[in-house]
């Protein structure tokens, strides 16, 4: 299956909704960052969260990141999404390893440990818009849930999920969102309560070659779903040597002058793809405006 996301409505437009496969996209963040099982659990349930949040974003220009803080072992995660559903992503630790948890899970909250959750949100207004919340159980999906109730004010459900094999290869993941509009009464939030607490895993049902159509129909059939817009989600990065030229810029004509005198040249990383990029001593001294 390939990766995508569908949007959907339902109860009269009393609830949205939008579910997601991206099995791909989070294979392919484990392999060009040589990830962990843990880690790339970590990553690819913040990856999806990346693709169905974006949803959300009004404009096409608009961009989106998740960044949770923790003291555990991973460090932190960081996720990038624009409003196409382009995502992009890494961790701190990206080698972490931790047993497995009492239920025989990956330990993405021991990984993660207490910290915090920011969502950035640039509308392409002067000044982002800036949510924080502290994580409540390092699961994530459960955290961004929070976040949108407290930050957004938005009765939020969050499933996020990437399966593993027994030899640790990834083969499914996925997950969905779904939110209550301001006239969803406690008729409907009951009524999801149960339904949710009695669905089976999103990876188990993705596993089972369920789409997130069939994953969502299994939730709304009986309460007027309606199957809106599909996409495609993506890995993708948008970095440049132009825009890492500017990054070095950015360190200070000091920094460099201080660089210069211990090495000739700067390879600078891409965080997101891992892509390498040079800088040879007369691009240093361009920049601190010397003859080299
Ligand atoms: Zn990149």
């Amino acid at each position: 299956m390939k990766d995508y996301l569908v949007r959907a409505t339902a109860e009269e437009g009393k609830v949205r909704t939008v579910a997601a496969v991206t099995t791909n996209l989070v294979k392919h963040a484990q392999k060009i960052h040589g990830l962990s099982p843990l880690a790339s659990v970590a990553l690819g349930r913040t990856l999806t969260a990346g693709v169905l949040m974006s949803v959300f974003l009004k404009s096409p220009k608009n961009t989106q990141t998740i960044q949770i803080k923790g003291d555990g072992p991973l460090g932190g995660i960081v996720v990038v999404s624009d409003s196409e559903a382009n995502v992009r992503g890494y961790v701190h630790n990206p080698l972490v390893y931790l047993p497995l948890n009492s239920e025989g899970k990956f330990d993405v909250a021991g990984a993660i440990g207490k910290g915090y959750l920011n969502v950035i949100k640039d509308l392409g207004l002067k000044e982002p818009y800036v949510g924080y919340v502290d994580l409540i159980s390092g699961e994530i999906a459960e955290d961004i849930a929070y976040y949108y109730a407290y930050s957004e004010q938005i009765p939020t459900i969050v499933a996020l999920g990437v399966l593993t094999s027994a030899d640790k290869i990834i083969e499914t993941a996925g997950g969905f969102i779904i939110q209550l509009m301001p006239d969803a009464g406690e008729e409907t939030i009951n009524f999801l309560e149960e339904k949710i607490k009695n669905l089976s895993s999103v990876t188990g049902l993705l596993k089972d070659g369920k789409t997130p159509e069939d994953i969502l129909d299994m939730i709304f059939s009986e309460r007027n779903l309606k199957i809106g817009e599909k996409a495609p989600c993506n890995y993708k990065c948008n970095c440049s040597r132009e825009r890492m030229y500017r990054n070095i810029i950015s360190l200070g004509k000091e920094e460099i002058k201080n660089i210069l005198k211990e090495q000739s040249e700067i390879e600078a990383q891409c965080h997101f793809c891992d892509m390498k990029y040079q800088f040879q001593e007369s691009d240093l001294r361009e920049i601190i405006g010397e003859e080299s």
